[in-house]
């Protein structure tokens, strides 16, 4: 029975989604929309990487290490995990994402996102179920855009980890957009402009959870927020690094 209703749910989904990989245009099966080929591609986040963004290092290296964005730096939380490294796919899968509201593709990238937990660093967050918190955008992008991306990937990643998915965080100040400043305007411009949601309680540690990792300015801004509301350790997970 359970087939039956699977296969028919199925079908109904082919029909909803055109059941094509958005990278290569091959057929996939029920509701799917990236091939396997194609999925296998991405390249996942491998050694040698900076222990704290995750930016890729060619070449032998043995040691853990910091990249030189990263080493004068005091970020508010642990260290960055993003699934993925920088490359034309992950690039377009987000985008489209965002841009194109091809809501479709939250799932594969949650999917593909599960890979960040394999990094013995977040066995701890996801033994203790700590809570996956989206960073979140202005209401005012957010009536704009219609979704939040970074929500729309934390849950469903949240289902296939068993972990929790908690909207603790606020944008109580729209901001402008920050492809175009350097860092130190970046963390200026970010300043107050996320608040916790009123009766949070902190615990052991937050996992924040968003689309791309690029400066970190707006990780650090969200786990330096979540600290103060008692979080004792904030991760930052992503799906790529930016
Ligand atoms: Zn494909
Ligand atoms: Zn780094």
């Amino acid at each position: 029975m359970r087939r039956v209703l699977r296969g028919i749910f199925g079908r109904a989904l082919d029909l909803v989604y055109p059941g094509i990989c958005h990278l290569c245009g091959e057929g996939v099966p029920g509701g799917r929309c990236l091939c396997r080929a194609c999925g296998d591609e991405l390249p996942r986040l491998r050694a040698p990487h900076c222990r704290i963004c995750g930016q890729g290092f060619d070449g032998r290296i043995e040691a853990e290490f910091a990249c030189p964005n990263c080493r004068d730096q005091s970020f508010a939380f642990e260290f960055a995990r993003p699934a993925l490294f920088r490359s034309d796919g992950a690039m377009t899968l987000v985008h489209d994402l965002k841009y194109g509201r091809r809501l479709e593709l939250a799932r594969e990238l949650a999917d593909l996102t599960v890979s960040a937990f394999s990094d013995p660093r977040l066995a701890e967050a996801h033994e203790q179920g700590w809570p996956l918190v989206p960073v979140p955008l202005h209401r005012r992008r957010h009536h704009w855009r219609q979704f939040n991306q970074s929500r729309e990937i934390a849950r469903p990643l949240g289902r296939r980890l068993g972990m929790p998915v908690l909207d603790l965080l606020r944008r109580i100040r729209p901001t402008e957009t920050q492809t175009r400043l350097s860092r130190s305007q970046r963390q200026k411009n970010l300043r107050g402009a996320f608040a916790v949601r009123r009766g949070t309680v902190g615990g052991a540690g937050a996992v924040l959870v968003d689309d791309v990792f690029t400066t970190g300015s707006t990780a650090h801004e969200c786990a330096r927020v979540l600290r103060k509301a008692g979080f004792q350790k904030v991760i930052v997970v992503t799906v790529m690094r930016g």
